[in-house]
This record gives C-alpha cells, structure tokens and sequence, in this order.
C-alpha cells in the first residue's frame, strides 16, 4: 500500500522548526501583551458569505482562492482565506464594540488560499494579525506600524522595508477610480487579462498588477494620491510624521493597495529583500467601512497581518533562534531502578526542572551515549543499588564530576542545583 501524502501546499512543522515557531509566537505575544492588545481565537470555519462581503467578491482571494464546500446540513462554509473577516465577525456577534471604547485585538493561526504552491506560498499558511477597533486617530495607525515593526526587529530580521500609502475616504477612491479607468481605457488590449476584467469591477486593484506590460502602463497613471481630500491627507501627513518621530524609515509607494476592498486612508506593507518572489512579510492598513459593510456600527479599524512562513524562512537563514535546554536527562536499569525514575523525574518537573527519561532500558553505555546527545546538563543515574539505598548518582555532564546523594537531598538542593545550571549556560 503506498503511503498517504500530506496534501499538495501544506507541510508539517517538525519539532526541530517549531522551536522557531515558538519563539516567534513569544516574542509577538509579549510586545503585544505590553501594548494592551488582547488576544481573540474565532474559528477557523465561517459562512463563505462572510467573506464574499468582508473581503470583495472582485478580489482574487475571494474569486480564486478559497477553499469553500457543501457542509452536510447544506450550508457554504469556507476555511478562513485570513483573519481579519473573522474577527470583526466576532467582534459584532459578541458586542465587544458595547464599551465604546478601543478594542485591541490579536491572533495567531492557519488559513487557507488555494493557490500555487512556491517559497513562501502555501495553500495552508500562518498569519499573526493584529487589529485596532475603535479608533480613528492617526496614532492607531503608527502605533500598529510601529508593532509590526517591533516585531521583526526584535527577531533580528535585517533588510526590511516599510511602504506606506493612502488609498484615502470612499469619496476619494470613487474620484480617483474615475480618473483611473478614463486614463487606462484607451490601453485595455495591452492589459493582462485579469486586469482587463478588473478595468470596470476593481480597477485600483489593477496598479497592484504583476504583469510587466500592465506595469510599465501604470507607470503614467494619475496618482491616489493627487486625489486626496483635505482630511484624508491631513491624516496621512500625521502619520508620516509620527513615524519619523519614532525613527521608522518608510518609502510612500502611491501603487500601494491592499488587494481588500474595505481598506481606507492608510495602506502598509513591509518587505524584506532576503525572500525573493514572495517578498512581502506584512501588509496592514486602515478598513473603516468593515465593520459596517458586515453588519455592525460604524467603528473605524486597523490592522494588519504578518505572513509566519515568510516570517520563518527569514528566521532560518539568520538560526539564531535558542533552543529549548533540558536540566536533567535520567538514565536507568533494573526490575527496581526503572519505575523509580517515574516519581523521581515528576518531582524534579514540579520544581521547575526539566527531565527526561531514557526508557530504552538498553545497557547503561548507550543510555550515557543519548545522555550526552540531549543537551542535558547533568545526568542522573539509578540502577538497582542507588533503588534500594534510596539515593541517585548526579554526574555533571560538561566536567564528569560524580556524586552519590540521597533522593531526598537532591530533591531539597533544588535551588542549589538551579544555580549552578545557570552557571553553565
Ligand atoms: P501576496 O501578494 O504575496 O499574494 P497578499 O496580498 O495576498 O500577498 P495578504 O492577504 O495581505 O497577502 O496577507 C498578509 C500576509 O500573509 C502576506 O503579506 C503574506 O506574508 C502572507 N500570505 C498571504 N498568502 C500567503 C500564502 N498563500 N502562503 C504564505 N503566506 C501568505
Ligand atoms: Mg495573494
């Protein structure tokens, strides 16, 4: 029989990655804990309509990409395409918008595109998103730039870029989505096809168009940002120069648009120059109308997502990632030794150490051998002798310092023994 295959587009994250992964979640979940954002877990499945209204049926993600079935009972489902639907999903049916006030919200986890699988682009990936509900202020937009910012440095990633833009009010895009179409009609055959369906039903999103020709078009188009109310680039001119009060370097790329439909005024994205084809890690901005478009009051947003496999492939080239340490790796052998090491190895783990348990029962050379490969920092040994006489052999691994002690020692130098792992880190 031949074996199953894990489906084209997902991949497993060994134990080896995940330790990646974990210090990434870690250290995203502590700068965002000391900025007051709180975390939210919605589920993975939604009404496919949710997204059809929250996302834009012209959007590719939405014509193209998702993953959506029958359920028995009859009803569209879809696996989540990305986060931020969801959530603001979440956010109405739970009247978390009762308050009044700001809501800052984050979470982590899969979604699903059905698209090409290449570096960097899964059919299954991650996203950490984080989300402002609730305000309008310009300083909400610095601030979330200002954490996804944070984020990457603090994880080390090095040549990264921030463009900014604004797509402006509704009343602006409407404006300048006249001005864009009268200027690339003429050019409609030398379009790609995509953006040629996209010239009546989403034309900005033809300026975020791939094909070199459509590029080169784009070029000479009028600009959004020539288009801007006076507020609208009143609020981007705040941005702008909060940003460069916190040092934040950005280059304004007036082709900037989020492929969404319900963004307004601030469009982000940061890149990195170490990831080739798939080079964008994060890409945010402001979607005032979502929360009305599904159904809720009127509560201004922003947020933005950062792309975790892009995220990880960046860390991995760096591998300065710590790996996880083991105290204690516990070596035994005999009818009376072995199940000792049970009691003894939970009570080592209720004192903060951490233990593992060789259960080969293999001779005691190759128990040594896997003792020295884990990492441990001392190894402690039970064979029948130390069983009966209640004690334990603890060999420092680093300098083959031995000695016998009683289990009940052992267990009451714990904050001796701590001391001195810390030593030898
Ligand atoms: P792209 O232009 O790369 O297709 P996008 O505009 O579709 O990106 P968003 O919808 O803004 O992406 O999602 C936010 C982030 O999620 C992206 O910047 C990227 O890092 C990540 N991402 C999106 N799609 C995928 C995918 N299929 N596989 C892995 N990561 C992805
Ligand atoms: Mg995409």
């Amino acid at each position: 029989m031949s074996n199953i295959q894990a489906l084209r587009g997902t991949r497993d994250i060994l134990p080896d990655e995940a330790v990646v992964w974990q210090h990434v979640e870690a250290t995203a979940r502590d700068i965002l804990h000391r900025a007051a954002y709180r975390e939210i877990r919605p589920p993975m499945l939604e009404q496919t309509e949710l997204f059809a209204r929250g996302i834009g049926e012209a959007t590719d993600v939405v014509g193209k990409e998702m993953y959506s079935f029958e359920d028995r009972g009859g009803r569209s489902i879809t696996l989540r395409p990305e986060i931020t639907a969801g959530l603001v999903r979440a956010f109405i049916g739970n009247k978390l918008f009762a308050s009044g006030g700001v809501q800052r919200l984050w979470h982590t986890g899969p979604a699903f595109r059905y698209e090409r699988p290449q570096k960097g682009r899964q059919r299954q990936f991650h996203q950490l998103d984080v989300e402002i509900l609730g305000s309008r202020d310009p300083r909400a937009d610095v601030e979330v730039i200002a954490i996804a910012t944070d984020i990457l440095q603090t994880l080390g990633l090095k040549s990264l870029s921030l463009d900014i833009n604004s797509v402006g009010s509704g009343a602006d895009r409407q404006a300048y989505r006249d001005a864009l179409i009268n200027y690339l009609t003429p050019y409609r055959d030398d379009l790609d096809s995509d953006s040629q369906d996209r010239l009546t039903r989403n034309p900005l999103r033809i300026l975020d168009s791939k094909d070199s020709r459509t590029q080169e078009i784009i070029q000479d188009a009028p600009s959004l940002l020539d288009h801007l109310s006076e507020d609208s680039q009143g609020h981007f001119d705040q941005v702008q120069q909060q940003l460069s009060a916190l040092g934040i370097d950005f280059t304004i790329n007036p082709r900037l648009v989020r492929g969404l439909d319900y963004y307004t005024h601030t469009a982000f994205e940061i890149m990195s120059a170490d990831l080739g084809a798939q080079a964008t890690v994060c890409g945010g901005g402001r979607y005032d109308g979502l929360v009305q478009q599904l159904g809720g009051p009127e509560v201004p947003a922003i947020g933005f997502a950062i792309g975790l496999e892009r995220l990880t492939i960046l860390l991995q080239q760096l591998q300065t990632t710590p790996t996880p340490t083991l105290d204690f790796y516990m070596v035994s052998r005999g009818e009376k030794a072995e199940p000792v090491t049970t009691v003894l190895a939970q009570q080592l783990r209720h004192q903060g150490f951490a233990v593992e348990v060789d259960l080969s029962g293999s001779v005691f050379g190759k128990q040594f051998k896997r003792a020295d490969r884990s990492g441990a920092m001392a190894c402690l040994i039970l064979g029948d002798a130390e069983a009966e006489g209640g004690t334990v052999q603890l060999k420092w691994l680093s300098s083959g310092e031995q000695a016998e002690l009683s289990q009940g020692e052992l267990l009451d130098m714990a904050d001796t023994l701590k001391a001195k792992i810390a030593t030898l880190r």
